[in-house]
């Protein structure tokens, strides 16, 4: 038998937290023969909660579960911890400007470093889900220096699912009859959904998503905003936010950046940029990425000569690096381009705005 993978849970007492654990428990994240433990934490206020879950999980009799730590002590949650995934955040509540709430969570996202840094195994791999999800990686990223950047992801798989159902409702097929949508950027509604590199299966092979759907002005309109505000219409309905999909995505997160992408295929996932397809380096944004070996790559780009010249002058030494291994790659239109920068920038604004939260 596998030794067990020791996973952290922040916010675990809240409801994505109650749908994932289970989801973990059985296998789902990193294999039906990976035992795990898990390490809860939650605020002392959620305490009680947490216990209740500790127990829930306790009666489940899980065969793969080989123990259980519930707590509120950041350090004990910490410790010895392979993989972390990051729920806890402070919700934006009635009233409260966007600035109180990145304030709030680029606080938590500081401290919550400094002990993962401390305290968790030293190629521990992260993901944030928490909003501002990107920021707070970033945040992260910048108070865990010894975690190795390629090591803290956020979570943009659910937004990359909900681009391949939505197709996959359109076209009346199933979810796995299409793959390769990227979800560029934020995870935000400013998000870029792309298709022009999608695909689908059909009796006659792999055809491009924009070949099978005729409809150009549902693809580049009505497709993007119902992906992009797809969040705000569960809560419509449900009256809470998404969380057993939100739960599912980080279960897919994790699986394919541990146990890697099928071949031929590759997932959304939010990483820190090395300047590929002109994104500004260190800016945690979402690219097309594959994995292999518990280790993801950006699926790499466009060799246009205007695209070449950018990566120059972003980053000459990854401009060098990536062109000795990308001779074709995924070309960028003009429509693409625009979106692709218009959430870098939202990117951008929200750096500033973290930074200037914790400086004050
Ligand atoms: P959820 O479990 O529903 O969500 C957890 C976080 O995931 C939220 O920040 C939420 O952002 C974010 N999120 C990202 N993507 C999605 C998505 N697609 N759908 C839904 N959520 C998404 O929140 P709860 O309030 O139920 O639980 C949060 C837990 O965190 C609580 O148990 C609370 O006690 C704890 N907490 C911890 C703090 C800390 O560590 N210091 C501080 C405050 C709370 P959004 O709010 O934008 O939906």
């Amino acid at each position: 038998e596998k030794e067990p993978v020791t996973i952290l849970i922040t916010g675990a007492a809240g409801q994505i937290g109650y749908a994932l654990v289970p989801m973990i428990a059985r296998g789902i994240m990193l294999g039906q023969d990976q035992p795990v433990i898990l390490h809860l934490l939650d605020i002392e206020p959620a305490a009680e909660a947490l216990n209740g879950v500790k127990m829930e999980l306790i009666d489940s009799a899980f065969p793969l579960l080989k123990g259980i730590l519930a707590t509120t002590d950041v350090a004990e949650a910490c410790e010895g911890v392979d993989v972390a995934i990051m729920l806890g955040g402070f919700p934006r509540k009635d009233g409260m400007e966007r600035k109180d709430v990145m304030s709030k969570n680029v606080a938590i996202y500081k401290a919550q470093a400094s002990a993962l840094g401390q305290y968790a195994s030293p190629n521990c791999k992260v993901l944030v889900v928490a909003n501002p999800a990107n920021t707070n990686a970033l945040i992260l990223k910048e108070f865990a220096p010894s975690i190795p950047e390629k090591n803290i992801t956020c979570l943009t798989r659910l937004d990359h699912n909900r681009a391949l159902g939505q197709l996959a409702e359109r076209l009346n097929v199933f979810a796995t009859d299409v793959k390769n949508v990227i979800i560029w950027g934020n995870h935000s509604s400013t998000q870029y959904p792309d298709v022009n590199h999608a695909t689908v299966s059909t009796c006659r092979g792999q055809k491009p998503v924009r070949q099978i759907i005729a409809d150009k002005n549902w693809l580049d309109t009505e497709f993007i905003a119902t992906v992009q505000q797809r969040g705000a219409a569960i809560i419509k309905a449900r009256k809470l936010s998404s969380a057993l999909s939100a739960a599912s995505a980080a279960c897919d997160h994790m699986r394919d950046w541990v146990l890697g992408t099928r071949k031929g295929t590759w997932v959304s996932m939010g990483v820190c940029s090395d300047g590929s397809y002109g994104i500004e380096p260190g800016l945690f944004y979402s690219f097309p990425v594959t994995c292999a070996k518990g280790q993801w790559s950006i699926v790499q780009g466009d060799c246009a000569p205007s695209t070449i010249f950018m990566w120059c002058m972003i980053n000459l030494r990854n401009f060098i690096s990536s062109s000795i291994v990308t001779m074709a790659g995924l070309k960028i239109d003009e429509f693409s381009r625009s979106k692709m920068d218009a959430t870098e920038e939202e990117l951008k604004l929200e750096r500033t705005l973290a930074r200037s939260c914790l400086n004050t």
